[in-house]
Parts: C-alpha cells; sequence; structure tokens
C-alpha cells in the first residue's frame, strides 16, 4: 500500500483533439516540472506531449490502470504563459484543449536537438612539408574558417581521401558547430529615419509603456503613408535594448510581405525571424527552437506565430489590424488580432494595433479610452493624399463587354501619356465569374458547392473558388448541347485587362491576383518589375491593397465600388470602406500627386461618400450606430454554429432537435436554423444558427449547456464560430 501512494500521478496534455489532460505517473528517475515536454505510452503508440498539471485535484482514474511517462525531451519547458494562453484560446473559442496545443507544436521533430555538425580548420602546426596535394587544401584555407570536408575537397580539387589523411595526420582539426544556422542579432545602432513630430510622438508613447511593462493596447493610427512603421521600428529598437527582450510583429499575410521585410533590414540589419505555414519543415524548426532558447528576437509572421514559445516578449505589434485573414475559420476559429491582445496582456507588456482603417471595434474600445489613441494625420514628407472622384455608371453607362468608362478611359489615357503608372482594382480572381448558356439559359455549376463556376481563360478552365474543383471549358451546353452558346458574364481582372490590352496596344501590363502570383518569390519578381517601372497598368485584386509602395503609381481606377456591399455580413460596409480606401492609398505616394476614379452605380452610398469627401468619422459613427441597434459586436456578442454533413436529411434532424433545445432568454437569442448562404459546400449540406447575446452574457456557457443538452450525432459536423467574420 505505501508503495502505491508513493508513486507521483501527473497530467499530460497531448495535441490531439481531446478535450482534457490524461494521468500518468511519474517515474522517479524524472523530475518533471510543469510545462515538460515528455514521450508517453497511448493504446499501444508513443506520443510527445506536454506536461499540465504534476499535482492534479481529479484522481478519478485508478492509479493501477496508469502507465508510466516514458521520457522527458531535453528542451527547455513550454513556457507557463504559453500554457496559460492555450487553455484560455480553448476555453474561448469551445475548442479541444488539445487542438489548441497542437497548434503550439506544430513543429516537425521539435524534440530533436538541432543537430551538431563537425567541420574542419588546419592545424596550427602544420609540418613544413607537404605533398603537393596536402598544399593545395593549406592553401585554400579562407583565413580560419571551418569547412566540411566536401567544401574543402571542392575548393582546393583534391579528393576525399586527401582531406581524410590530412585528419587522420592531424593536420587538420576538428570544430563543432550547431548545425542549423543561428539568425543573426538586429542592429539597433544603426542610422534611421528622422521621425517627425508627430511621429516621435506616437514612438515615445509606446516606448514610455513598454519601459513600463504593464499591459496596454494601443491604436496606432494614421493615413497610409504617414510613417506608422517608422514608428513601430523606433519602439522595436528600444524595446531591444532589453539583452533578452522578445518582440512579436503579426501580419496578414507574410508571404506579401517582401517589401515589408527589405525595410527591417535596412533598418535592422538583418532579417528578423519569419513564421508562416508556408515555411518548410527545416525552416519551422529552427525558428521554433531560436524562439524557445530565446536567441529569435523579433518574430514577424502570420496569426499562427501568437503559439510560438517565446520566453520573454516585451511588445507585440498587429500590423494592418483591421485585416479579415487574422481571423481561422477552421479548425480551431480564432481571431489572430483579438488573441494579440490577449496574449500581451498574460505577458504584462503593451500591443500596438496599427492602421491606416482600424476596425470598428478597436476604433470604439479607443474612443471609450480602454485603448491608448496614437494618430498621425499627416504623410510622410510632400506625399499629399490623393484626388478621389466618383464616375456614376448610370450617367456614363458601360458599352456590352466593357467594364471601363469614358470618363475613366480618359483618365488612363491621359496617365500613360505622362508615363506613370496606374492601377485597376477589382476583387475578383480569373476571367468572369458566371459562364451561362445563351440558348438555355444554363449557369456552370459546381457539383460540389452551391456556387458558379468561374471562367480562368489563360488555363481555358472553370474553377470553384470554394472548393477548387476545375474542368476545361466545354464547347458544348452540358444541358441543351447547343454549340459554342456558353458566354461569360461579369468581369474578373483577367478579362479587364483584356480590355486594357485593346485600349492600350502599346502598354506593359501585368496582372496581380493569387492565381498569376504562386510564391513569394514570384510576387517578389512582380514587385521589383513594378518599383523598376516595367509596368504601366497594373490590374490587381485585393492582394495590391497589401501596404505597397510605389513612387510612380499616380492613379488608381476602382472597376466596380458596389461590389461587396451587400450581403448578410454585417461587416460588409466596413470592410469595403477598409479595401477602398486602402486601395485609393496606393496612388501618389511619393513626389507625384495621385488622383482615384471610382466607378459606381451608388456614388451616395455612405461608403463612397465618406471617402471621397473624407467624412470617414461620420460614416463611421453612423456604422457604429447600427451596430449598436442591432445589438452586433462590439456592442453585443455573436456566434455562429455550422451543422453540416453529406446526407441532408440527418443534417436537417439534427439542426430541428437542436433548434428546440435552443436557450432564449432577454438577453440572448437564437436564430435558425436555417440553410447557410452557401448551402452546399465540398458536397456537405449546411444549415446555420446565430447567437446573439448582450455582452454580460457568458455566451460560451450558453453554448456549451446547450450542445451537452443533445447527443453527438454521427455524420453532422458542429462548427462553433465565436465572434465569426464569414457569414457564408
Ligand atoms: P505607413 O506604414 O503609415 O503606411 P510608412 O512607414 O510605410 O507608412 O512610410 C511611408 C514612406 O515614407 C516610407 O517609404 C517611409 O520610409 C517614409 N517615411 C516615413 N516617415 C519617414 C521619416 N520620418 N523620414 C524619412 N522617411 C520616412
Ligand atoms: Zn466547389
Amino acid at each position: 500500500m505505501s508503495e502505491l501512494f508513493s508513486r507521483t500521478r501527473i497530467q499530460i496534455l497531448l495535441p490531439l483533439p481531446l478535450s482534457g489532460v490524461l494521468d500518468y505517473l511519474m517515474p522517479d528517475e524524472l523530475q518533471l516540472q510543469k510545462g515538460d515536454f515528455v514521450t508517453v505510452p497511448l493504446s499501444g503508440r508513443e506520443v510527445q506531449g506536454v506536461v499540465w498539471d504534476t499535482d492534479p485535484e481529479n484522481r478519478d482514474v485508478p492509479e493501477e490502470k496508469l502507465k508510466y511517462v516514458i521520457r522527458k525531451a531535453e528542451l527547455p519547458p513550454l513556457p507557463e504563459s504559453l500554457m496559460k494562453f492555450v487553455s484560455w484560446v480553448a476555453n474561448y473559442t469551445l475548442s479541444p484543449l488539445g487542438s489548441v496545443l497542437k497548434m503550439a507544436l506544430s513543429v516537425p521533430r521539435k524534440f530533436d536537438k538541432p543537430k551538431k555538425k563537425i567541420l574542419y580548420r588546419l592545424s596550427p602546426e602544420l609540418p613544413e612539408k607537404l605533398s603537393p596535394a596536402r598544399t593545395r587544401v593549406a592553401e585554400a584555407a579562407v583565413g580560419d574558417m571551418p569547412m566540411a570536408v566536401k567544401s574543402w575537397c571542392d575548393i582546393a580539387a583534391v579528393g576525399e581521401g586527401v582531406v581524410r589523411g590530412m585528419i587522420k595526420a592531424g593536420q587538420m582539426v576538428p570544430v563543432e558547430v550547431s548545425g542549423e544556422e543561428s539568425f543573426l542579432k538586429p542592429d539597433i545602432e544603426l542610422e534611421r529615419a528622422t521621425l517627425s513630430k508627430e511621429q516621435r510622438d506616437a514612438a515615445e508613447q509606446i516606448i514610455l509603456q513598454q519601459r513600463s511593462g504593464t499591459f496596454q493596447a494601443m491604436l496606432l493610427e494614421g493615413v497610409t503613408g504617414s510613417g506608422k512603421t517608422e514608428v513601430y521600428f523606433e519602439a522595436i529598437a528600444e524595446a531591444l535594448r532589453d539583452k533578452t527582450a522578445q518582440v512579436l510583429v503579426l501580419v496578414p499575410e507574410i508571404s506579401l510581405t517582401a517589401q515589408w521585410l527589405e525595410r527591417f533590414k535596412e533598418r535592422f540589419g538583418s532579417e528578423p525571424v519569419i513564421w508562416h505555414s508556408e515555411m518548410t519543415p527545416a525552416q519551422r524548426r529552427r525558428a521554433w527552437w531560436a524562439t524557445i532558447c530565446g536567441e529569435a528576437r523579433v518574430i514577424v509572421g502570420a496569426r499562427s506565430a501568437l503559439f510560438l514559445p517565446l520566453q520573454n516578449l516585451k511588445l507585440v505589434i498587429v500590423d494592418e489590424e483591421h485585416s479579415t485573414t487574422f481571423k481561422q475559420d477552421e479548425g480551431v476559429m480564432y481571431n489572430g488580432r483579438d488573441m494579440a491582445v490577449v496574449r500581451a496582456m498574460h505577458m504584462h507588456c503593451p500591443v500596438v494595433l496599427a492602421s491606416a482603417t482600424p476596425s470598428l471595434e478597436t476604433l470604439i474600445n479607443a474612443e471609450s479610452g480602454k485603448y491608448d489613441w496614437l494618430y498621425l494625420g499627416e504623410r510622410h514628407g510632400p506625399a499629399e493624399l490623393p484626388q478621389m472622384s466618383c464616375v456614376d455608371l448610370k450617367k456614363y453607362p458601360l458599352e456590352s463587354g466593357s467594364w471601363i468608362s469614358q470618363p475613366l478611359r480618359m483618365a488612363l489615357e491621359d496617365n500613360f501619356v505622362k508615363g506613370e503608372q496606374t492601377l485597376l482594382y477589382l476583387n475578383r480572381r480569373g476571367y468572369a465569374p458566371l459562364t451561362l448558356c445563351r440558348s438555355c439559359g444554363h449557369r456552370m455549376e459546381c457539383p460540389h458547392c452551391s456556387a458558379w463556376l468561374v471562367e480562368h481563360s489563360r488555363f481555358n478552365k472553370l474553377e470553384c473558388h470554394h472548393c477548387g474543383f476545375n474542368r476545361p471549358k466545354p464547347n458544348i451546353c452540358p444541358q441543351c448541347e447547343a454549340v459554342d452558346s456558353l458566354v461569360a458574364v461579369g468581369p474578373g481582372v483577367e478579362r479587364v485587362a483584356e480590355e486594357v490590352a485593346v485600349l492600350f496596344p502599346d502598354a506593359r501590363l501585368a496582372v496581380m491576383s493569387s492565381d498569376e502570383i504562386a510564391s513569394p518569390a514570384s510576387l517578389k519578381r512582380m514587385i521589383e518589375s513594378i518599383e523598376r517601372h516595367e509596368v504601366d497598368f497594373i490590374i490587381g485584386t485585393q492582394i495590391v491593397t497589401k501596404g505597397y509602395h510605389f513612387p510612380m503609381l499616380t492613379l488608381v481606377g476602382v472597376i466596380d465600388a458596389d461590389l461587396g456591399m451587400s450581403g448578410a455580413d454585417p461587416r460588409a460596409a466596413e470592410r469595403t470602406w477598409q479595401q477602398l480606401e486602402q486601395v485609393a492609398g496606393r496612388a501618389g505616394r511619393a513626389e507625384h500627386a495621385g488622383r482615384v476614379i471610382f466607378q459606381t452605380y451608388q456614388p451616395n452610398h455612405p461608403v463612397l461618400q465618406a471617402i471621397v469627401c473624407g467624412d470617414k468619422d461620420l460614416f463611421l459613427e453612423r456604422e457604429a450606430a447600427s451596430r449598436e441597434a442591432q445589438n452586433l459586436p462590439p456592442y453585443g456578442k455573436l456566434a455562429s454554429l455550422i451543422l453540416s454533413g453529406p446526407d441532408r436529411s440527418k443534417v436537417v434532424g439534427a439542426a430541428k432537435a437542436l433548434g428546440s433545445k435552443a436557450p432564449h432568454s432577454n438577453d440572448l437569442k437564437v436564430l435558425g436554423p436555417v440553410p447557410a448562404p452557401l448551402s452546399y459546400l465540398r458536397g456537405n449540406h449546411r444549415y446555420r444558427f446565430l447567437v446573439k447575446a448582450g455582452t454580460s452574457v457568458n455566451l460560451q456557457n450558453e453554448i456549451r449547456c446547450w450542445l451537452d443538452l443533445l447527443p453527438s450525432q454521427r455524420g453532422v459536423k458542429i462548427q462553433i464560430d465565436i465572434d465569426p467574420y464569414s457569414f457564408y
């Protein structure tokens, strides 16, 4: 009996979709602490996990059923702040704890210490006389630099035997180095831009807050080109004076930030540590290790960088904080911007939310004083804000098959003749959003989704933008078999480019959309070619709104300013405003003045009025008022539940059953179930509920209790999205 009592029970969290921890026994020889990485047995396999609790309260599983931890990894423990964050996110998003841990451990072979490599350098005591081959080796040496055997052979043009012989004879000596290149340290003393008064004030406020070592969220608002990046670079440099401080910068899409990285390198002399989903396993491992060992000082990444094992986080920046790409809309559905605020709170450091077009949520927090509000009102240097105007398409109707109105065409001509660059913006990939049959009216739809197929002319195919299904464009209508009767309806960027090519046969065009840009490298090439002024017209999707700075770009034409204004999304108007404002911000960023033209059927729409007349405050006030009236975020809480599955009747049955148990109170309403706007997606039927609640309601608890009332059903998946950004 006494022996039983001496055994220590601990709880391990595994990176698997389990909602809780599992109990194990701690072998005497392992002194395990909270956060330690361990390997444990699980149904005949070995699984890696983290010690979550060393003195658990819950001891329901009898001790004799427990297995021993197999081994402990040689790794610094998972920082306690990250454990806390993982629990917080799981609780907030109603996700299994293990699924959230998985995001923090999504690194291949993380338990293997980076390997040491053995290199060789010449011995300081070489004999006077060497064979000709060995002399060649001795003469090939580059200072004291150690090199691999293979490299010695290459530069001295000798066989491997020669080098091995020298090693054996002690003429070359081994040097052990870390197998992975280490990251260069940022140099904070490099020469830098002299900040304007406004910029300096903003930077000072961040620095003061940062030095105080306390949490504070700060909105850094400033028109595009006002120097927000310069300001937070200054704050980063100051934070790094503490030799162990780490800084995290979140950016919307890391693969799209080549220009940003260049600037960082100019300012700090070396590249930061980068983190995003498209990195190779080796790159991920290197960055993860550098973070947990404290070697990584500045980490710039996509939202998932929040889950890196940062040891001494002293400052968090969220650039383009309004961007919806911070929201992860599958798996653990979290908003990277909001979670960055929570992460900073746990780490007792400031978080700076930067944007030219802050989200309404952030603005309201700044207005109420919950967030500090730093404001940059002017563009840097001579650059002035562009001149804006609308073309009313009711007055200047488009000719059939044309998407460029006469006033816009004249402006394009004018700019082309002047030799300046023009951007035409249309947030639609491909050639045409719809293909239909002229004879029978049949529309080409995706067989797996309730969505039209989009024509991509370059590959002569029709593609579904939801599931990726594609097929060659047929010559015959699949319904009535009429020949050559399928016509393209509506424009995509490819079609606009075709029109520009006809209008300006001598012009050099570039189409910028995710179809054209397959990799960060190809994006970089395109950006450089635009910077070198090898392009006259850029025709692009929202990819071009991402903060680029092209000095010769002086005209922006928005092909369809009405796109995206309608729909079930309560943020539709706000988002359209942000997109248009951002795309307009690409014009005239240097000494040449800029001009922006919006083609629209609704020139009086509040969004356009806000941009064109500059009464942005009025627009935002109205938006805020309308959200408040409807109790929508941030004035109320919102969650969506999507039920989906391949068998429609099962999904409907489950949705009805759930609907009959839905909670209702003065402060909480459940709307639905209704078929989701995209009622069929990737072969699954979809039904949705919206839960609206007052800010004092514990929404997560309510939903948890509600779902507990019914057993989960086979073949029906329930996806919970707290504070949804997607409404299809
Ligand atoms: P934002 O991030 O607000 O869009 P940036 O920081 O990118 O603005 O600044 C826009 C341009 O102006 C950049 O090319 C930047 O280098 C330049 N710039 C901003 N502030 C200064 C300054 N104080 N001195 C020199 N150049 C500056
Ligand atoms: Zn599809």
